[in-house]
């Protein structure tokens, strides 16, 4: 086995885009946002468009598809109406994972607010077991973990290890982002450190819950708690790091999905599809090589995208 290189792409012109911007790029993976990550929107299918969806996955063989969900979730709340708006908004998009064949939702516990994380807990447990009372038997709910920012819930393997215990679902899994993780305090940029993080996620975790990577580099120093990615290779993680993650043995077989910003500030492109395949001595993409991500290497055609801009996170 190995990794499957993938990516986060737009599914702007609806869903079906999507597979053909992951051929475009050569990414064996995918995730979207189904709908705009900064609204509460939800996507109307009918019968029809979940049949030609179904088609194309098998058609292109594209099955490692993932759901990001909205940026406004937010499960550890201290205000009711955004609770219940955040379990609605993951239950719709699992719902529509099931009827599409789509493997899971990777969402953003959000921020205790202050309150402590020991304190929300308990409304965590609760509000995950709803909205997996909705979704089928095959689909997954993905807990991100998070760089650590203020309040921000899931910096830890510990916390999620605790969110997962409080729930009992089989359902429920784990998507490490490895910007976040570094930023979050976890060394694993160098070989001792991996180690030691692999071990802990063990511990606290089981890496059978681990379902999808998100395959970024940092531009935030180890414990920054800063959620800033860069390009494969230009970033605090760096090739060394990125190549001793995508040869990690118990991470083999896994979804490996670039949120990185790509050459033209455009989102996961080619070059960091390449990169990150040659860093896993991976088969080179077919076609001309596209160019290494490096400093400068490309204009940067707009300014650097924002928090809300930028694709995945
Ligand atoms: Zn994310
Ligand atoms: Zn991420």
């Amino acid at each position: 086995m190995a990794i499957r290189v993938g990516a986060h792409v737009s599914a702007a012109g609806g869903l079906l885009t999507a597979f053909d911007r992951a051929i475009e790029i050569g990414a064996e993976a995918i995730q979207v946002h189904p709908t705009a990550p900064q609204t509460w929107r939800r996507l109307a299918l009918d019968d029809a468009a979940v049949a030609a969806f179904r088609d194309r996955m098998a058609a292109t063989g594209l099955d490692l598809f993932f759901f990001h969900a909205v940026y406004l979730v937010n499960l550890g709340t201290p205000r009711p109406e955004l609770l219940a708006q955040s379990i609605g908004s993951l239950r719709h998009y699992l719902e529509l994972a099931t009827r599409l064949g789509v493997r899971g939702v990777i969402f953003h516990p959000g921020s205790h607010r202050g309150q402590g994380f020991d304190t929300v807990l308990p409304q965590l447990a609760a509000a995950m077991g709803d909205v997996l009372a909705g979704a089928g038997p095959d689909v997954r709910l993905l807990i991100e973990n998070s760089a650590g920012a203020g309040d921000n819930i899931g910096s830890t393997f510990v916390q999620i290890g605790r969110m997962i215990e409080a729930v009992r679902d089989p359902r429920l899994g784990v998507c490490l982002d490895t910007a976040h993780t570094l930023t979050a305090g976890y060394d694993i940029g160098t070989g001792a450190g991996l180690t030691a993080a692999l071990d802990e996620l063990q511990d606290a975790v089981g890496l059978e819950r681990l379902l999808a990577i998100h395959a970024n580099d940092s531009k935030a120093p180890l414990g920054s708690n800063v959620d800033r990615h860069e390009n494969i290779g230009l970033g605090h993680l760096g090739d060394d790091g990125l190549r001793r993650i995508c040869r990690e043995p118990r991470l083999d077989g896994l979804p490996f999905l670039l949120e990185v910003p790509g050459l033209e500030r455009q989102g996961p492109d080619r070059a960091n599809v390449a990169r990150l395949r040659e860093l896993a001595g991976l088969t080179p993409l077919p076609g001309p090589t596209p160019p290494a991500p490096a400093p400068g290497a490309a204009p940067s055609p707009r300014r650097e995208p924002t928090r809300a801009g930028r694709p995945g996170g």
